[in-house]
């Protein structure tokens, strides 16, 4: 995230990018389809009308409008402390928003599909939230869900837009109101969340909790909400924007197309998670700046992996025990942790080279640090070069999807359809 961080709000280097370079043109209609030449041979293909759908670009804006809405989330999940920046005030780029919210890129449901309920709808551009960063965040308030998904989605989208440079289109089949993606947090009852190619949906579940005798912060019969998950909403953009950027990567052709899938996502969710300052710092301080060592910075999706009777987080960017090794029969999940904890190790790496001299520095030379608290100023520089090289790691997974064949057949050889 950023080094702005005027009022306790932070902005994401991509959202802020975003923001300053706002298009002046007004919305771009599909492309037209190319004539056949005269007297040139007739055409014997079709234009799949997923190649020329665009995204409708943001309109021009008047000079007194804002550049971002500052949205209140939660940077991992309700389970998480207030002590551990439980609770981030993030800027979104800013665009004028029907209740839903519904805007530009993203359609929020508010439809329960499992009590079939129509729940009231998030107003963003209501006196009230605006003046207060939003609703306020409680697990219990559904206008709240559905400011998190659509904050949460924004920023990661921002994050994709500015590694690449460009729009990123959807890839899904829908073709009604097929330049957004919609965001369902009520989709179903259980601990798990999907994105739907078919119908171009993010569906995010509930479901009452188990008794987990004090693990964490959930009360038994407490309902967990898969869309207060900031890495579950995070992995699950991730799969529908990878999809727009590879569509033949759905088709599982080889082990590898899948768990790279998943790989992604999973990265994607971890490099988001690592720009939030307050969680950062928070971790930093009490890992003593060994990033390696804070379950806030390495674990995923802590609540639901204990709701899902993991006995702790979803999955992990580390290797605990022994190394994880390369095996073709392993689910797509655990393939993809391979490729995840081999980029964590890198990532770690880098951290340590970069943060080197500073700790001697801050030793007299040793390198070695005295027990107790680290001073306050080594903190603060610890964490800036973690949020520093999460966003610079974020953007190379990012842009490393565009040099990735359009197609894998089943031997695992990259060839075009
Ligand atoms: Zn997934």
């Amino acid at each position: 995230m950023s080094d702005d961080n005027v009022h306790g709000v932070s902005t994401a280097a991509p959202v802020a990018a975003v923001a300053q370079s706002r298009d002046e043109e007004a919305s771009s209609a599909p492309a037209p389809a190319c004539p056949a030449p005269a007297g040139g041979p007739e055409w014997r293909h079709e234009i799949d009308p997923g190649v020329t759908r665009t995204v409708a670009r943001t309109p021009p804006t008047g000079r007194e409008s804002p550049l971002y809405r500052p949205l209140r989330i939660f940077t991992s999940d309700p389970s998480a402390s207030g002590l551990e920046g439980a609770v981030a005030a993030v800027n979104v780029p800013y665009e004028k928003l029907e209740p839903g919210p519904s805007g530009r890129l993203f359609l929020v449901d508010h439809h329960d599909a499992d009590t079939g309920q129509d729940y009231v709808r998030a107003n963003l551009d209501d006196p009230y939230p605006l003046l207060g960063k939003g609703y306020d965040p409680a697990p219990s308030d559904v206008r709240f869900h559905q400011q998190m998904v659509y904050a949460v989605c924004c920023n990661v989208y921002a994050a994709f837009r500015v590694a690449l440079g460009r729009d990123i289109t959807w890839g899904f089949a829908r073709t009604e109101d097929a330049g957004r993606l919609w965001l369902r947090p009520h989709a179903f009852r259980g601990v798990n969340a999907h994105y739907d190619k078919e119908q171009g949906v993010l569906c995010f579940g509930y479901e009452q909790a188990p008794d987990l005798k004090g693990a964490i912060r959930v009360l038994p019969g407490e309902y967990i909400f898969t869309c207060l998950s900031h890495d579950i909403i995070t992995h699950e953009l991730t799969h529908a924007v990878l999809d727009g950027l590879r569509s033949s990567f759905s088709i599982p052709s080889n082990p590898d197309v899948a768990a790279f899938h998943e790989a992604i996502a999973d990265l994607i969710a971890i490099f988001q998670r690592l720009g939030y300052r307050e969680l950062v710092h928070a971790a930093v301080r009490k890992s003593r700046g060994l990033p390696e060592q804070a379950r806030q910075l390495v674990e995923l999706a802590r609540q639901a992996g204990y709701a899902s009777g993991f006995n702790g987080a979803l999955r992990e960017a580390i290797d605990e025990t022994s190394p994880r090794q390369y095996d073709e029969s392993l689910d797509p999940h655990t393939l993809g942790s391979v490729l995840v904890a081999a980029v964590f190790d890198a990532f770690l790496i880098v951290y340590r080279r970069k943060t080197a001299r500073y700790l001697r520095l801050a030793t007299g030379g040793s390198g070695m640090l005295p027990p107790g608290e680290l001073p306050a100023d080594l903190v603060d520089l610890l964490a800036d070069k973690i949020s520093a090289l999460a966003s610079q790691f974020q953007g190379l997974i990012i842009r490393a999807i565009d040099y990735c064949p359009p197609w894998t057949s089943a031997s695992g050889n990259s060839c075009a359809p």
